[in-house]
């Protein structure tokens, strides 16, 4: 053993456990193929870390945090906790407190089919037989989510809100770097997203990217309205590789790109600072509706930690075992609940058992 990496693991609420714990399975299983001495520490984050200790992002979770490699996170939320204040709320006060605490302002979404699951897209199976394997680059802590000032003002009828779009220089230039360095591990081509017929924010977003384009010459670059590029995700998805977007609009596109692929159960994210420390998620949430029920799909946090392997570890041969075993579970017809397509192969597993499969999988 060379080395030794700390992972920070946060389950949170809802399914977060429940697809944690088949994760931890994977992760114990893999240890053996790595170069690496694995740590993992546990903590509480949530909703669950508010029941416990009053604060949905306790000191010793945050310092656990700062003192590891990576973190691994699950899913935080639900309605028990919707009737606190937005800042006091799991999301707001533990995952957007996470995000801009260790500055994550880049927000990595791969959307790809796994081919036999391709009837669970709402999309026409000729459109998706041209090819979908986009990454959402979005970034994380600027724009309207964060620009100030915001709040309410007046009484009755007067009465109004605002919220305020804003994007320094710096801000644009460091997604870009992120968005094109990746772009030329891939197809080298990048289509960024902007309402710059209408946004001065995304004039500048424009006028940045395109500077920042001079230094990759072999990348191809391509302008998209927001309005536009979600039509063009429906109509023709292969079009697109890398898509670079603000925060706003990342969302949603990312979103998108999710139900494309009929299921938010099987898509991972990552979310990078500077140095490149990253926070892994499952793109989805806890879903409080099938929470406890043993049903949740655990592939999109078995994903996040083959992206962790990927990025943090740089060890894409292992990473690469995680995905062969999803895509050996999946072509032998396991299907968790949201992935059944009605076909006659297809045999129903639980959380536990989809964990086990793709454990079992790997070599
Ligand atoms: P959600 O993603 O939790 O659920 C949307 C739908 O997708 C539900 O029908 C759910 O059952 C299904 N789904 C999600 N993940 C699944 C999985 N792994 N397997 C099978 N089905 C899955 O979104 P929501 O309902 O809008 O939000 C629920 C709670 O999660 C809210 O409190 C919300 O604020 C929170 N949330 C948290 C995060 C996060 O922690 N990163 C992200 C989004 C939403």
């Amino acid at each position: 053993m060379s080395n030794i990496f700390t992972i920070a693991v946060l389950p949170g609420d809802g399914i977060g456990p429940e697809v944690m714990k088949q994760t931890i399975k994977i992760l114990e299983k893999i240890e053996k193929y790595l170069n690496t001495k694995i740590i993992i520490n546990e903590y509480a984050v949530g909703g669950i870390a508010i029941n416990k200790y009053g604060n949905p992002l306790p000191k010793k979770t945050l310092h656990g945090c700062e003192n590891s490699n990576a973190i691994l996170f699950g899913s935080v939320g639900g309605p028990e906790w919707d009737h606190l204040s937005l800042n006091k709320r799991p999301e707001k006060g533990a995952l957007l407190k996470l995000r801009k605490h260790f500055n994550l302002f880049a927000n990595i979404r791969p959307t790809f089919f796994y081919k036999n699951l391709n009837s669970l897209s709402p999309i026409k199976e000729k459109i998706l037989n041209k090819g979908f394997d986009i990454i959402c680059i979005r970034e994380l802590t600027g724009g309207i989510y964060f620009g100030l000032p915001n709040g309410r003002k007046g009484k009755g009828i007067n009465e109004y809100a605002f919220d305020t779009e804003i994007y320094s220089r710096l801000e644009i230039e460091r997604i870009a770097y992120i968005a094109f360095n990746i772009a030329l591990k891939r197809k080298k081509k990048i289509c960024s997203v902007d309402k710059a017929n209408v946004l001065n924010t995304s004039i500048l977003w424009r006028e940045v990217i395109v500077n920042i384009s001079k230094q990759y010459p072999s990348v191809k670059l391509e302008h998209m309205y927001i309005d536009n590029i979600v039509m063009q995700l429906m109509k023709k998805p292969s079009q697109f590789d890398i898509i670079l977007c603000p925060n706003l609009f990342g969302d949603i596109i990312s979103d998108q790109c999710a139900m494309i692929t009929g299921s938010v159960g099987n898509l991972p994210s990552a979310s990078f600072n500077q140095n490149f420390f990253g926070l892994y998620e499952p793109a989805g949430g806890s879903a409080p509706d099938i929470a406890g029920k043993n049903i949740a799909n655990p592939i999109a946090q078995i994903l996040s930690l083959s992206m962790l392997l990927e990025y943090s570890l740089k060890d894409k041969y292992s990473s690469q075992k995680i995905k062969n075993a999803i895509k050996k579970t999946l072509d032998l017809g396991y299907r968790t609940k949201d992935l059944l397509t009605n076909s006659i192969n297809e045999k129903i597993v639980t959380t536990d058992d989809m964990g086990t499969l793709i454990m079992e999988s790997i070599i």
